[in-house]
């Protein structure tokens, strides 16, 4: 009460040469070293996925597509000129993924992109090729650059284009949707990114 008529003028004028203060930000770094600080705490309110999700979410923008992408030597594909037989459709069945890249003459050059329930109206009987499905079922080909970071992939499958991007490494980041796509490497799923963001 004594130091109120000088402290309170003085805090004023402070506050407005100054501006507003400035709070603490910190980096993730520090906010990561920050929960390390409650993990070590017995009475913590985190628990364990608390903590998981926490540090997929910091690290998130430190990998890259890359990393987390299924290598084309693994994907389950189909070709362009292949006959939709019963054995086919069967072995198709029993995979259990719902999109499956097309490619014509090498693995790395798709041309489509089959969804398994494409295939009701397919008849085993008919022997259809591929083709005639992609042409009747023109599913959307969108490719991502290997480097992309995932903070990016993120926002792209999120924004529910498509939920299966192909991997190139060329300089470009995230393609417009093309007719094929050259020189894949890989794929890359929104579960593949939620993967890694709720680790
Ligand atoms: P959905 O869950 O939407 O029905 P899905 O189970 O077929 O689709 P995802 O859940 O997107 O596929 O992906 C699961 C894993 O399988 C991911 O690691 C992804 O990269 C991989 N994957 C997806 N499609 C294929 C494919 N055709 N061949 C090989 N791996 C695939
Ligand atoms: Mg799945």
């Amino acid at each position: 009460l004594i130091l109120f008529p000088v402290a309170w003028p003085i805090a004023l004028a402070l506050d407005n040469l100054l501006g507003e203060e400035m709070g603490t930000v910190y980096n993730k770094k520090e906010l990561e070293m920050l929960m390390q600080m409650h993990v070590d705490d017995e009475e913590t309110p985190l628990t364990i996925r608390d903590q998981e999700i926490f540090r997929g979410m910091l690290q998130l923008s430190d990998h890259c597509v890359k990393d987390i992408m299924t290598k084309l030597e693994d994907c389950y594909m189909i070709e362009v000129d292949a006959m939709l037989t019963f054995d086919k459709m069967l072995d198709i069945y029993r995979r259990g993924y719902t999109r499956i890249p097309v490619y014509k003459g090498s693995k790395d050059f798709i041309v489509g992109l089959l969804y398994t329930k494409d295939l009701i109206m397919v008849d085993p009987e008919d022997d259809l090729p591929v083709e005639r499905v992609l042409e009747f079922c023109n599913r959307e080909l969108l490719s991502v650059d290997a480097r992309t970071h995932l903070d990016l992939m993120f926002q792209q499958v999120e924004s529910g284009r498509s939920h299966l991007y192909f991997v190139q490494n060329k300089v470009s980041e995230v393609d417009e949707a093309t007719e094929h796509v050259a020189g894949v490497i890989g794929i890359v799923t929104l579960e593949d990114v939620i993967e890694e963001l709720i680790q």
